[in-house]
């Protein structure tokens, strides 16, 4: 009988939002940063840390430490060496990381996967955590923090470029990281794949790698989120009794191997090395085990998210042949876009992009890829979008794009003012334009995407 083994996992809570604190580009790189080498921890380091061996049943991701133990005899033990060990994690993650919230979960079981499935994840869905939140102030009165006006400012801090505010403590560990603690972080693994070795310095620099035909001031931020793994990995523990726990874990880190790669080869795909130089056009500010955060600049949010999505699916089919277990359902992803000016505060920025993908994922209840977007300037919500409808009317969208601005413009106004007749209207324009046929396959009763919607696309569309 294989032996019983403890399994403990210890996360941060809500970390997009965390991340999102500080609107300076080098206050969340500063985050990402200590997040990466609080977490992506070496076997070596969790063994003299915490007492407990690394989880390699579990794949790599931002912001979750995965540990196992032996599994004391009793269910009371179990627990109290559980509670022992997530204590001494909490502090290691409270000392890098001041004003995150983390959560503890474990379970006893033969392998992780079963751990997951009979006891992780429904603990982890009911709330059924041990929490370690972050300390409230005994100081009522202290100054306000100066770069994320969320906590109590404790110190003011030379920041080397002139400036000297007060900080809170989780902003003074954002703005005193220095580049080479970057060494663990998604964002320099993806430097060294795309081999470029400079980075913008703030969100600016990135939306001035626009294209010649923006303003170059607006970037895309992008949060995609997989589908179906909750289902895929329950039927692995429930179909895959046959299989080794060593060939569970390869499966495991594959589809967390897929993340990585299909952002790598969407990143390299929206590259324009002659105008890039050696810059990152894509900054990637998490990744988890199917998740990713990022911002680019806004031209090529939409190239972008096609291609990830692409490639997600087609590397996560290659996982599932290889499991070879029946009954695993086809995993896709799903990808929230927000446009915005590179000035608006990026936490507004993550709740919408955090917004647009549920909305995604509500459309395709997890069967197949999607996407949902807001243009901050636009200013109004659009309906999620099945990738297919984007890939079946890209011609029709490249011609929409392809008008004058002034004349997408006018077919924009015609449809905001003259709503009843809007219809009408638009048509009318559109004669006197001479270019009814661009707008057809927008007008149809039944159009998966109809004008209002082709026109905000078209926009950013590239
Ligand atoms: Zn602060």
């Amino acid at each position: 009988m294989t032996r019983k083994k403890l399994y403990l996992d210890v996360s941060g809570v809500r970390i997009q939002s965390y991340l999102s604190r500080t609107t300076h580009l080098r206050g969340r790189r500063g985050a990402s940063a200590a997040l990466a080498e609080a977490t992506r921890l070496e076997d070596q380091e969790i063994r003299r840390l915490f007492g407990a061996s690394l989880n390699t049943e579990a794949g790599e991701a931002d912001g979750v430490v995965n540990l196992v133990l032996d599994a004391p005899d009793s269910e009371e033990e179990a627990d109290r060496l559980a509670r022992d060990t997530a204590g001494r994690v909490f502090r290691h993650l409270r000392a890098r990381l001041p004003a995150a919230e983390f959560q503890a979960v474990w379970a006893v079981d033969t392998s992780y996967l079963d751990a997951h499935r009979t006891t992780i994840g429904p603990r982890l869905r009911e709330g059924d955590v041990l929490s370690d939140l972050p300390p409230v102030s005994e100081l009522p009165y202290a100054r306000i923090c100066e770069r994320c006006h969320l906590d109590p400012a404790r110190d003011r801090v030379h920041l080397g470029d002139g400036e000297r505010p007060y900080l809170c403590p989780d902003c003074m560990m954002r703005f005193a990281h220095r580049t080479r603690e970057d060494a663990r972080t998604a964002e320099y693994e993806l430097q060294k794949r795309l081999g470029t070795p400079a980075r913008p310095k703030e969100l600016p620099e990135l939306a001035a790698l626009g294209g010649k035909d923006t303003d170059r001031n607006h970037v895309a931020t992008v949060f995609v989120d997989g589908n179906a793994f909750g289902h895929f990995f329950e039927k692995l523990a429930h179909h895959g009794r046959r299989l080794s726990a060593e060939s569970k874990a390869r499966i495991s880190r594959g589809l967390n191997q897929a993340t990585r790669d299909a952002l790598a080869e969407a990143a390299a795909a929206v590259r324009r090395p002659e105008e890039d130089g050696d810059m990152l056009c894509v900054i990637p500010y998490l990744v988890g085990g199917d998740d990713v955060l990022l911002s680019l600049p806004a031209d090529r949010a939409w190239p972008f998210v096609r291609h990830y999505l692409r490639s997600f699916t087609e590397r996560t089919k290659a996982v599932r042949a290889e499991a070879d277990v029946p009954g695993l359902p086809p995993l896709s992803a799903s990808a929230g876009l927000v446009f915005a000016h590179h000035k608006l505060p990026f936490h507004l920025v993550v709740e919408d992009a955090a917004s647009c993908l549920a909305a995604a994922k509500r459309l395709v209840h997890g069967k197949k890829e999607s996407v949902a977007f807001y243009d901050h300037t636009a200013g109004h919500p659009t309906h999620a979008l099945c990738l297919a409808d984007l890939e079946e009317h890209q011609s029709d969208l490249d011609a929409l794009t392809a008008l004058p601005e002034s004349g997408r413009h006018a077919l924009a106004a015609h449809l905001r003012h003259q709503a009843p007749h809007a219809a009408a209207a638009t048509e009318a324009h559109l004669d006197r334009l001479g270019r009814r046929d661009v707008v057809e396959p927008f007008l149809a009763d039944q159009a998966p995407i109809g004008l209002q919607q082709a026109l905000d696309i078209a926009r950013w569309w590239r």
